[in-house]
């Protein structure tokens, strides 16, 4: 198939003028070949069709090759029914939307994340980080821990579509209990017998760990692990067959010459010494050692999920600490949460110092330069936020782990492959979704401008964008797409400042009443 070169231009131009924020673009495009759209209704928020187009769109396919366009795609009975050159495809429709100057990409998967309904004690609703997931182009989670039950009735109503909201597995904690091998066997039968999707593992011994991974396979769960400072590393893991790591941790301890330079008054139970040290870690990695253990990790197909987004503030507090879209999206329980406090797990920023972030960045860079090895060797990367902790908001985190990933050294291209086919592929879900292809499941993102010239304007705040020498604000997901059913990105955020707004003044008017 070829395409030529005169439609594309005139479609990049397109695109150019059509970069004022969250506007409809009535540009028309659609001309003569649209003859099949022109007189079709276009898509309205959260209502369900059996036939949508998306009609002219440039397709990034989350497979890293390039982009290609101008397409059509049908969706049909919620899965990728066609993909076809523009006004190519002799079929009727039940509702439209046009993509012209516009990008599609797969919906994107979070492979590191939590559902919070409420913050330090405070009600938060559970609509609300689901809108912004929802609007930061996030059709798919994997929640590794929260409130197991409830998380699973939301798996199955998100499966159903009677909740608005992106689709769901849930892993299970594992709890050691007593510590004995029955216990942990028993705990690893009860999460298989309770519907887990995988377990997620923290804390446990060498020998533990060796009974946990037994039963884990004898029980065909899936495993991932948020590998603290303690017995086991990365390498433990690996020989006993993990799918995957998240965070950063274990992968340099494993690497060091004995064990890190803790201070003496170090106390592992306290969160400022406990993340001022974590930003020595890589530094004092060997890096022949730091080599093998990525090498170990690429051979045995072990998937990292590194999170790289969660940890920023520690590199640069006063940038985490003042995000613009806190003014009009940061829910007062979030915010509450986020103030610096030894209570609330991830709000260690007290008394935080330059030697500190300076200290950071060095972490992030070796730790980047590890990530990028094991990517370019052929490691599965996938992108997760872990939002609603240290000033991550759930969807802005995950877009900026895109473009923290970028920073690593990895192609937008194959950015948006990690954040799509690659997270797909994690879940086990790899022949039916994270790709623009046919037969797919219909999770994909109609995207105001080219992600691949800015990843930032998948930010649902949207971003900045030059036209013609003048800045204006452009950007964001327009349409996110989850199993053929339209949810619009602007309405999305609508919803979320008005829950937002709404919340703040209840607050408000506690705190008057002297409550
Ligand atoms: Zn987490």
């Amino acid at each position: 198939m070829s395409l030529s070169g005169p439609r594309s231009r005139v479609t990049l131009a397109a695109g150019l003028a059509c970069v004022a924020f969250f506007a409809v673009c009535a540009i028309a495009m659609v001309g003569a070949q649209g003859s099949r759209v022109a007189g079709r209704p276009p898509a309205e928020h959260a209502k369900a069709v059996k036939r949508l187009l998306i009609h002219n769109a440039m397709v990034i396919y989350g497979n890293a090759k390039p982009a290609f366009g101008p397409m059509d795609i049908l969706v049909e009975d919620g899965l990728i029914g066609r993909i076809a050159p523009a006004g190519a495809l002799a079929v009727d429709v039940d509702a439209v939307i046009d993509a012209t100057g516009k990008y599609v990409m797969p919906g994107m998967v979070n492979t590191h994340m939590h559902w919070h309904d409420e913050r330090a004690g405070v009600a938060q609703p559970i609509q609300y980080a689901r809108n912004l997931y929802l609007a930061a182009g996030v059709t798919t989670t994997r929640e590794l821990g929260g409130s197991f039950d409830k998380s699973k009735r939301w798996q199955a109503e998100s499966a159903a579509n009677t909740i608005v909201a992106p689709r769901m597995q849930v892993y299970w904690t594992v709890n050691r209990g007593s510590g004995t091998a029955e216990a942990i066997r028993a705990n690893v039968r009860e999460a298989k017998a309770r519907g887990a999707d995988g377990l997620k593992i923290f804390g446990m011994d060498r020998d533990q760990l060796e009974v946990l991974m037994d039963e884990a396979k004898a029980q065909g769960l899936k495993t991932t692990t948020h590998i603290a400072v303690e017995e086991v590393t990365a390498r433990d893991f690996v020989e006993l067959g993990v799918d995957s790591i998240e965070h950063f941790y274990g992968v340099a301890d494993a690497a060091l010459d004995g064990i890190q330079a803790f201070p003496p008054d170090h106390n592992a139970s306290n969160e400022v010494h406990r993340f001022a040290r974590a930003g020595e870690l890589y530094a004092q990695a060997n890096p022949d050692k730091l080599r093998q253990v990525i090498d170990l990790m690429v051979a045995r197909g072990v998937s990292w999920s590194p999170t790289l987004s969660i940890y920023e503030a520690s590199r640069d507090a006063i940038r985490a600490q003042n995000l613009p879209w806190f003014r009009d999206y940061l829910h007062p329980a979030l915010e509450r949460f986020f103030a610096p406090s030894l209570e609330n797990h991830g709000s260690y920023f007290i008394g935080w110092t330059n030697t500190q972030e300076v200290r950071w960045r060095q972490n992030y860079r070796v730790w980047m330069d590890a990530l990028r090895d094991f990517g370019v060797q052929g490691g599965r990367i996938t992108t997760g936020d872990d939002a609603g902790y240290i000033y991550s908001v759930y969807g802005f985190g995950l877009v900026r782990e895109l473009e923290l990933q970028e920073e690593a050294g990895f192609h937008p291209l194959e950015v948006i492959r990690h954040a799509t086919a690659n997270g797909a592929a994690l879940l086990g879900l790899g022949d039916r979704l994270g790709r623009v292809r046919q037969g797919f499941a219909a999770d994909l993102l109609v995207v105001n401008g080219n992600p691949l010239e800015n990843l930032r304007v998948l930010n649902p705040a949207g971003a900045d964008v030059n036209v013609n020498g003048r800045n204006v604000r452009g950007g964001g997901v327009e349409w996110t797409v989850k199993a053929g059913i339209p949810y619009h990105g602007p309405t999305l955020m609508r919803e979320v400042k008005e829950m937002v707004a709404k919340d703040r003044a209840s607050a408000r008017a506690k705190t008057t009443a002297g409550e």
